[in-house]
């Protein structure tokens, strides 16, 4: 089965590859059959606190189990890792890639840290992939009361020499995303908007795989563009959260003296499902579903 650096160097342009958020075996299991159905590559991430719930080592063998059972190519990234410690510890736990971010450090130690951390993971498995992160995006995937203040872009200049010095695969720009959302975003009055000319400028720049992180609540249009100009791994968190707690409160209203989890919990699954395949559409797909065949896990 093709690696996830093959399968991010040789995607069309236009299309990009999922990345879904999980804390729970409810979000893992929707994750995987949307991205079985379509038969489209998927990236599972699990932050700091998704990992510190999870186990490190037990998310790592749930998604190696399901590409190993389905020949399925299905990863695992340690997202948002702040230190070198826990880095490492997923990297030796066997995860795909890791984000390593320092972000909110200045640019220079942020430099130093980083290409540190390459240098360390890649002694670890020298297959891994590790994303670096600059400018300002926020912090948490959840439902936020206040607006966004968004004081750091990335600039074109400042993403080539962070990409040239750490010698990161990845980068993840400040591009108009966001985490989070707005209660304005859940209920789809409002949309975050992307910097598409900042994208196209960035990804001239550097010619790396870029992240677009924080993509909850984006424009649908605009996504297609940064995707069209050079994002080609988009992170989904919070959307998926909000469908986990309707399904959990549907499954809980609709059967109000049930106790058995497995009943209750597919309505959960569901409705993440349903979000992560509208997802997937748009990233693989693009406007047209029909424009495009799916790829299947064997082609070269
Ligand atoms: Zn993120």
């Amino acid at each position: 089965m093709q690696g996830l650096r093959h399968i991010l160097e040789q995607a069309p342009n236009g299309v990009a590859v999922g990345h879904f958020n999980v804390s729970d075996l409810v979000l893992l299991k929707a994750v995987f059959a949307a991205a079985h159905e379509l038969n489209v590559p998927v990236i599972v991430g699990a932050s700091k606190g998704e990992r510190d719930f999870l186990g490190v080592r037990q998310i790592a063998n749930l998604v190696r189990s399901l590409r190993e059972e389905f020949d399925f190519p299905i990863f695992l990234n340690a997202d948002h890792t702040h230190s070198l410690t826990d880095a490492i510890e997923s990297a030796k736990a066997g995860f795909d890639a890791i984000v390593f971010d320092v972000s909110s450090l200045p640019l220079e130690k942020n430099i130093r840290q980083t290409k540190e951390a390459v240098e360390a993971l890649k002694a670890i498995n020298s297959t891994i992939l590790v994303e670096g992160e600059i400018g300002d995006i926020g912090t948490g995937s959840e439902i936020h009361e206040e607006a966004f203040n968004v004081s750091r872009f990335t600039t074109p200049a400042e993403a080539k020499e962070y990409v040239d010095s750490t010698r990161i695969d990845i980068l993840a720009p400040a591009v108009g995303n966001m985490h989070g959302m707005l209660k304005s975003m859940v209920t789809g009055e409002l949309k975050k908007r992307l910097d598409i000319e900042r994208i196209a400028q960035i990804k001239s720049a550097t010619q790396v795989p870029l992240t677009l992180h924080g993509g909850s609540g984006t424009d649908d249009d605009d996504l297609r563009k940064a995707i069209a100009a050079g994002i080609n791994i988009v992170h989904i968190n919070t959307e998926l959260r909000v469908a986990w707690r309707h399904g959990m409160e549907e499954g809980l209203t609709k059967q109000p003296n049930e106790v058995v989890p497995y009943k209750i919990l597919p309505f959960a699954v569901e409705l993440v499902k349903q979000v992560v395949r509208s997802r997937l559409k748009l990233f693989n797909f693009g406007a047209d579903p029909m424009s495009a065949l799916p790829r299947t896990k064997k082609e070269n």
